[in-house]
């Protein structure tokens, strides 16, 4: 009898764990083989469409998503299957041919299929360690709207707000740069609950008001698409409308990597463009609240907007110590003014950015829409070229001990 290619036989299954998923779409929004999907009760992967690209892995919140299983290629578990789990399979045990025991090489080849793919970046070792997923779909927090108040001028195009929710009694430990989900009330059109949506936290973990139980989101209404076609975002909407008194669920929190380092003397660089700046202020208001300790460290801030009127927070932190925060602002549609967007700021200061790369203490943060990644990164390129260093290699470095952090929605 000849033998049998195991790998011809055996596949390697990627799969969500229902039990973990809090269903907020970000995995079936970066699947770049489209291979997520979903029903109202589970997110589910399509086995044959999945080439385990991993690109889902890193913005996962609750690492649901890193689930694996090893199973007959002929017979992996199905779109339906999976739509009716209440919790994951155990790993079988697969014989290739029925009656035979599975030698040790198989063995040792489930045992690493069915591992995680891990792929989340470090979290700076000095960083607080973070609590997450203490209230869940079953078990959300009731939150408090305290505060709604439009950051961006009245006449802007954009309408961006700063949301204040209190938990009154409930813990709700966040740590800066963490993000908590929000459940919209009602059904999309097919009748399904709506996903859960998520949103940096905008304050520092003691608060947006020291000694009170609360924090903040920054939050922009969607009324157009990506493509620019009018729509109406069903939960930012819903969190814009928002009036004082009314009652929030709350998921979270989640992140365990884009956290700020806790030592002295390290340095933060922010990149960010329009709600990006949650995660921003909660970090610079922290280090600002400690500035009486005198720990040292640079704060450089590249902050950009289409025009000053929508860039949130524009009048705080035009008051904020030059000593303690270096602002750059970029602009790309101020009337009678060059576009100018944050990639352009930063290489007008490639030396003092080069200064800061090369400095083991230097942690970098990027935060906003998708569409800034390319040209901030190649910007990054640009400083390290510069200073003669290979960005791949030091992005890599960086990544490993967790200064290097990219959160794009
Ligand atoms: P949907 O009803 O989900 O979408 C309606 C349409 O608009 C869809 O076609 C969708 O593709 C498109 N769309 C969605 N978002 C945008 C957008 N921003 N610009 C243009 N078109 C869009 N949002 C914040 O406002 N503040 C935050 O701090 C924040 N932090 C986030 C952190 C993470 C880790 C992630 C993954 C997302 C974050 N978001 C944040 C985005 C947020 O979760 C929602 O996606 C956003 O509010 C849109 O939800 P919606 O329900 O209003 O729109």
């Amino acid at each position: 009898m000849g033998t049998v290619d195991r790998s011809e036989v055996l596949g390697r299954q990627h799969l969500i764990d229902p039990e973990i998923c809090i269903r907020c779409n970000t995995c079936e929004a970066t699947c770049p083989m489209g291979a997520i999907t979903h029903n109202a009760h589970n997110y589910v992967v399509k086995f044959e469409v999945c080439n385990a690209c991993n690109a889902c892995i890193s913005p996962c919140p609750t690492g649901a998503i890193d689930n694996w299983r090893q199973v007959l290629k002929a017979e992996p578990y199905t779109i339906e299957e999976q739509f009716d789990w209440e919790s994951l399979p155990p790993q079988e045990e697969l014989a290739v041919t029925p009656g035979t025991e599975l030698p040790s090489e198989v063995l040792a080849a489930t045992a690493e299929a069915v591992a995680g793919q891990g792929g989340v970046v470090a979290a700076p070792s000095s960083a607080e360690t973070p609590r997450v997923g203490i209230y869940s779909l079953r078990n959300p927090a009731i939150a408090k709207v305290t505060g709604n108040f439009r950051l961006t001028a009245e006449d802007a195009g954009s309408d961006i707000r700063h949301i204040v929710l209190d938990f009154g009694a409930l813990a709700m430990p966040v740590l800066e740069g963490q993000t908590i989900g929000i459940i919209p009330p009602g059904t999309d059109e097919a009748g399904r609950p709506h996903y859960v949506r998520l949103y940096s936290v905008a304050s520092p973990r003691d608060g947006e008001r020291p000694g009170y139980n609360n924090l903040s989101l920054t939050v922009k209404r969607v009324s157009e698409n990506h493509e620019g076609r009018a729509v109406r975002g069903v939960c930012s909407n819903y969190l814009c409308d928002l009036k004082t008194g009314d009652e929030v669920k709350v998921v979270g929190p989640y992140g365990t990597s884009f956290l700020m380092p806790n030592h002295p003397g390290s340095h933060l660089v922010m990149i960010c463009t329009g709600t990006g700046s949650a995660p921003m202020r909660a970090m610079t208001e922290r280090r600002r609240r400690r500035r009486h300790l005198k720990e040292g460290g640079r704060l450089m801030l590249y902050f950009g907007a289409r025009s000053a009127g929508e860039l949130p927070y524009f009048g705080p932190l035009q008051s904020l110590p030059r000593d303690f925060i270096e602002v750059n602002l970029a602009f790309s549609r101020s009337p009678g003014v060059p576009k100018r967007y944050v990639q352009d700021v930063m290489r007008e200061n490639l030396s003092a950015l080069a200064d800061l790369i090369r400095d083991p203490n230097t942690y970098i943060y990027i935060c906003g829409l998708k569409a800034m990644e390319e040209g901030v990164l190649g910007a990054l390129r640009d400083v390290a070229a510069s200073a003669g260093i290979s960005w791949d290699a030091v992005a890599t470095e960086m990544k490993d001990q967790g200064r290097l952090h990219l959160e794009t929605y």
